[in-house]
């Protein structure tokens, strides 16, 4: 009975809890789907790997066979210092990952969902998609151009009928419009609907009670509260790290470390302190960074640690656990910042942060992240559901400010179904 509440809580949420353990399994389209009231995100959209032609998977596999032979071919070189205390460290997370893995493999039910999964992609009968014109804009182009300040963003505002007003007591009507700034402004969501808005042709969607603050690195402080303001109670931070493989190619700017370390996290902190989640890579010349310079320069304590290890919808990993540089897996960091108020009970009111929660879910988009954030709203001070923010944010959630370079990407109504 039990696996079967689970299993219903996940339909509904996303958010599926193995029992007695640290593990869960999310669905981001599910999660990000509570976010929204007349749209849905689109699972192909989300999920563009389940799409790829029967042909482009096939041609990929061959690529990757013939670029797995020539490593091979090269006799492995022993690893250097910091290569050895990264494998130290893999190997101390390996056994938290079989064994979350193993948790998912054994859950039947969880993965007879996964496995419709690309039914539900191919027919999703109750959404109609929104017809999309042109190309996506790319909001880090038009973010950079002498004109951005001019760009202007409409927004338009639903309002709905009054059952007396109109026969039709559902029906919508839209109303007033409103004309923005689209970068270096704060933009809302005020409603408790979504709302469609229109930026150079491209429209994309803002969830209820939302709001986002397009601009470079340089313009953050401006969203640092005014004096007498309180500030954020939970800080996810996922930051354009720089890649060590060059050949890699990355579909955004990176920035070198010392640019995250004049982040204003104490500044963005509520008085009541702060949670801040740090996504990190692998790399163990990052780890020593976040521990040594990043979080003692923002005045961080280390917390926890979670990993997100990313699985195929047939349950199985998307690559082996061992391989050095294509770890199946990232992590998140936890810090607490305290905040003015200097109260005994902010911290005592917090639960601790269970270590080593293991996060399992089918990864989107290159670098897309999980939605975590309900994972982590029992760990952060002051009053729920609380001042949340993103930073280096693609996309927007309900009740959160999302701020970069591009929060409006994953926005574009091309993601999106329409209910
Ligand atoms: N968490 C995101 C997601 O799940 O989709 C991915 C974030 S990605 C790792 C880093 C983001 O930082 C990219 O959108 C990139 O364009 C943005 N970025 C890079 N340089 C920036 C800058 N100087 N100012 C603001 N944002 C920047």
């Amino acid at each position: 009975l039990q696996m079967k509440d689970e299993l219903s809580v996940f339909l509904e949420t996303g958010i599926y809890k193995f029992e007695d353990s640290n593990v869960v399994f999310i669905d981001p389209v599910r999660v990000l789907n509570r976010s929204y009231t007349r749209f849905r995100v689109s699972p192909s959209a989300y999920y563009p790997r389940f799409f790829k032609s029967q042909r482009a998977c096939q041609e990929s596999t061959v690529s990757s066979n013939s670029r797995k032979r020539k490593r091979n071919a090269k006799e492995p070189r022993p690893l250097n210092e910091s290569e050895r205390v990264a494998e130290h460290r893999h190997q101390e997370a390996k056994p938290l990952l079989l064994k979350a893995h193993e948790y998912l493999l054994k859950s039947t039910e969880l993965l007879e969902v996964l496995g419709k999964l690309s039914n539900d992609i191919g027919s999703s009968t109750q959404c109609k998609g929104l017809s999309v014109q042109g190309v996506e804009n790319s909001l880090i182009e038009l973010g950079r151009v002498w004109q951005a300040p001019l760009y202007e963003i409409t927004l338009t505002l639903p309002c709905h009928k009054k059952a007396n007003d109109n026969k039709d007591s559902l029906s919508m009507q839209y109303g007033e419009q409103m004309v923005l700034p689209a970068f270096n402004n704060v933009v809302a969501n005020e409603t408790e609907d979504d709302v469609e808005a229109e930026l150079l042709n491209s429209h994309y969607i803002l969830p209820r009670e939302s709001c986002f603050y397009m601009s470079d690195l340089g313009k953050i402080h401006n969203l640092i509260p005014d004096e007498g303001a309180c500030g954020f109670n939970l800080i996810v931070i996922d930051p354009p790290w720089e890649n060590a493989s060059a050949h890699q190619k990355s579909r955004y700017p990176t920035l070198p470390n010392r640019y995250f370390l004049s982040l204003p996290i104490k500044r963005l902190t509520h008085t009541e302190g702060a949670l801040v989640a740090l996504w990190v890579t692998n790399r163990q010349k990052l780890r020593v960074f976040v521990e040594e310079e990043l979080f003692p320069t923002w005045g961080v304590s280390y917390l926890a640690t979670f990993y997100w290890l990313k699985v195929k919808a047939d349950g199985s990993l998307i690559g082996d656990l061992d391989l050095f540089h294509h770890r199946p897996y990232e992590s998140l960091i936890l810090g607490y910042r305290h905040g003015k108020v200097m109260n005994s009970d902010n911290l005592s009111t917090i639960r601790p942060v269970k270590d080593n929660c293991v996060i399992l879910s089918i990864p989107g988009d290159y670098s897309r992240k999980p939605p975590i954030g309900g994972l982590l709203e029992e760990y952060f001070p002051g009053l729920k559901p609380g001042r949340r923010i993103e930073l280096f944010a693609r996309e927007m959630m309900a009740g959160w400010v999302a701020w970069g370079n591009e929060p409006l990407h994953f926005q574009d109504s091309r993601h999106f179904n329409q209910v």
